[in-house]
């Protein structure tokens, strides 16, 4: 497998259930470690605008016996069962929405109804409750459900240094049992309090409840009301539990993990040969999955032919996008959804002023690039799954969906 993201995971999941031996090579942190925390299925936009236009709830779709299989493994998500009022989560930029699992760190307002949500006031860079609680509370499903977010002032930092560590620093405090029962004391005296005066059910909190493992399930044990997360867009403490999981289901699989990046992917015979950046170390392997995420992985480049340019103009007018291994000896084409875009059009690249940023239900062209892998197949003993494939849904679910294809078929 090239890739430890879910899609690179859930392929070895599915080898290793084959009995397969299985190398994973992993560059680090792509998509699934930046973007944790809500796990979707569908674009939550088309969901919840197509449920608005219809005036229907949001009710959850089925998931197949294998993803489920996967995602207890894994040990992370809460993925309720099918056709039950959807999850919803609030985002630290303001925004309420449906999501069809979520790392379960996060606090899930899709059960609350007409109550109050506490949202404690702390200190620190990036956490204004007062904004945070006023545009939560205008949101059509916090309307809707006639749910107030109400920002109150809390002591939820202990020492003075809390006010500047990162998300990612206060979170591994609260993997410690002392820390967590500090805080679940004084968010017990705060529900008390508030009790008095509205009826409260939800204490809304940062990205801080957990590194390592979440913890907002044990806190809300011991204060008494559901406790969690907002989720953050990019490079959260939820991300941080993903990489941690991920760690430790590959040791649990017993899979082989190199720790690199893939350079050049070249047929050896009736084999595969991977060879690394900067290292004389090359993995072979009778098959190869490709789950190397798309650009925000580093899996696929952006590189129009003015970048590359220099003060003259370009010798050629090549293609803008390029996977970043070599594969000369494999053909592997890439397209931008179901367009070709195997030759250069412009020196300046496509016009991305205009399709970067997904619109209706166009996806951003940025996240339709990838490999071409018709039902994932590449090329015989290739497959690709997750972000790398072209014209996929950019989400959690399709992702684990095609990783799983890949290691069961592979
Ligand atoms: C900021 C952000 C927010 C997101 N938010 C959501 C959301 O709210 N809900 C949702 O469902 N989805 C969301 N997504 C999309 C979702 O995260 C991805 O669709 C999914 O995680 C893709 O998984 P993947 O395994 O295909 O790729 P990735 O998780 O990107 O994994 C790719 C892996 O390949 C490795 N790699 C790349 N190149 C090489 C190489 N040459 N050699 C070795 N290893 C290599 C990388 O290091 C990485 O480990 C978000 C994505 C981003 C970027």
């Amino acid at each position: 497998m090239v890739g430890a993201g879910v899609a690179g995971l859930s392929a070895a999941f599915a080898a290793r259930k084959r009995g397969l031996d299985v190398t994973v090579v992993s560059a680090g942190a792509g998509a699934s470690a930046l973007g944790g925390g809500a796990v979707d299925d569908v674009q939550w936009e088309a969901w919840l605008s197509a449920a608005r236009t219809l005036g229907e709830p949001l009710r959850t779709r089925a998931l197949a016996d294998d993803v489920r299989a996967f995602s207890d493994a894994l040990g992370l998500w809460d993925l309720p069962a099918a056709d039950v009022p959807a999850s919803i989560v609030a985002t630290a930029a303001g925004r309420l929405r449906p999501a069809r699992g979520r790392d379960r760190g996060l606090l899930d307002l899709g059960s609350l109804g007409q109550t109050t949500v506490l949202v404690p006031r702390a200190p620190r860079a990036g956490w204004d409750a007062d904004a945070l609680a006023s545009t939560l509370e205008s949101e059509f499903l916090a309307r809707r459900a006639g749910m107030r977010f109400l920002p109150v002032d809390a002591p939820v930092l202990r020492f003075v240094d809390e006010a500047r560590i990162s998300d990612a620093d206060l979170a591994m405090r609260h993997d410690e049992p002392a820390r967590l029962g500090w805080l679940a004391d004084r968010l017990r005296e705060l529900v008390a309090d508030a009790r008095r005066h509205a009826s409260v059910s939800a204490v809304l909190l940062g990205s801080w409840l957990g590194a390592d493992r979440e913890r907002a399930t044990e806190l809300s044990s011991h204060v008494g009301v559901p406790v969690g997360e907002v989720l953050v867009g990019v490079g959260s403490p939820a991300g941080l539990r993903f990489e941690a999981a991920q760690r430790r289901l590959l040791e649990r699989l017993a899979v082989k993990v190199v720790a690199g990046r893939v350079a050049v992917l070249r047929r050896a015979g009736e084999r595969f040969e991977l060879m690394l950046v900067d290292d004389d170390a090359s993995v072979v392997a009778d098959a190869v999955v490709l789950a190397m995420g798309g650009i925000a992985a580093g899996a696929i480049v952006y590189s129009p032919p003015e970048q590359r340019a220099g003060e003259d103009l370009p010798s050629e007018v090549s293609p803008s996008f390029a996977l970043a291994i070599d594969t000369t000896d494999v053909p592997i084409r890439l397209a931008a959804g179901s367009d070709r875009i195997d030759a250069g059009g412009s020196i300046f690249g496509p016009a991305l002023d205009t399709t970067a940023w997904p619109s209706g239900m166009r996806p951003s062209a940025l996240e339709s690039v990838g490999i071409v892998a018709p039902d994932g197949v590449v090329w015989p003993g290739i497959r690709a799954a997750g972000d790398v494939v072209a014209g996929k849904r950019r989400t959690v679910l399709e992702a684990v969906v095609s990783g799983l294809r890949a290691g069961q078929t592979v």
